[in-house]
């Protein structure tokens, strides 16, 4: 069911020209992964490789992200993996506040639909508009997130990471330990340690 209504979601997204983002974009990246997932990641935008396939986390970022997954004990098959905007900023620039609150309807939508028991931000842009704050990353790390959505009635937790490419930058080492030690400790709080290997 929850794939019949992600399927009417993204038609409704087909040459989505709500906000300026349509213009430089190739293709719209709309998410991918299992419809019924337990543990949905949410970064902050499609970059240049998404861009060119049409695919959430394909470049080295996302390489990095297949792995920590497999980490997990899991497949890439079994999350769901989304952004708050679906078409890629420029250059990689942030996406401008009118630009998310354009997009990020269709993300709640999402994870209305998925309902995950967990959502996984990816960096700090992604865990402030999924939890409602700006805080900093070492803040975000340490404090219990919430995702509430008034329309939907949902209440999910949000486990905040460094994002993959921010890892990358600093040579893996250490921060890839802590982010995968966060998650490990945050799937087994949502019951989901029995998947982890
Ligand atoms: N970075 C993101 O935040 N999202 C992607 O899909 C790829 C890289």
């Amino acid at each position: 069911m929850a794939q019949a209504d992600l399927n009417v979601l993204r038609l409704k997204l087909t040459d989505c020209t709500r906000c300026a983002l349509h213009k430089h974009r190739t293709n719209i990246v709309f998410g991918e992964g299992n419809p019924d997932a337990d543990l949905m990641f949410v970064g902050e935008g499609p970059g240049a490789n998404e861009d060119m396939t049409g695919r959430p986390f394909v470049g080295n970022a996302g390489k990095l992200l297949t792995d920590w997954i497999e980490k997990l004990g899991m497949k890439r098959e079994q999350v769901y993996i989304a952004n708050v905007v679906k078409c890629r900023p420029l250059d990689n620039r942030d996406p401008y506040p009118l630009e998310i609150e354009t997009c990020i309807p269709f993300l709640h939508v999402q994870i209305a639909r998925i309902k995950p028991k967990i959502l996984v931000a990816l960096g700090r842009h992604a865990a402030n508009h999924l939890a409602g704050l700006r805080l900093p990353m070492k803040e975000l790390r340490t404090r219990d997130l919430k995702y509430e959505n008034e329309k939907s009635g949902m209440s999910i937790p949000i486990e905040a990471v460094y994002h993959p490419s921010y890892v990358l930058r600093k040579g893996r080492g250490e921060t890839e330990k802590e982010t995968l030690m966060d998650l490990r400790k945050a799937l087994a709080v949502v019951g989901l340690s029995d998947t982890v290997g």
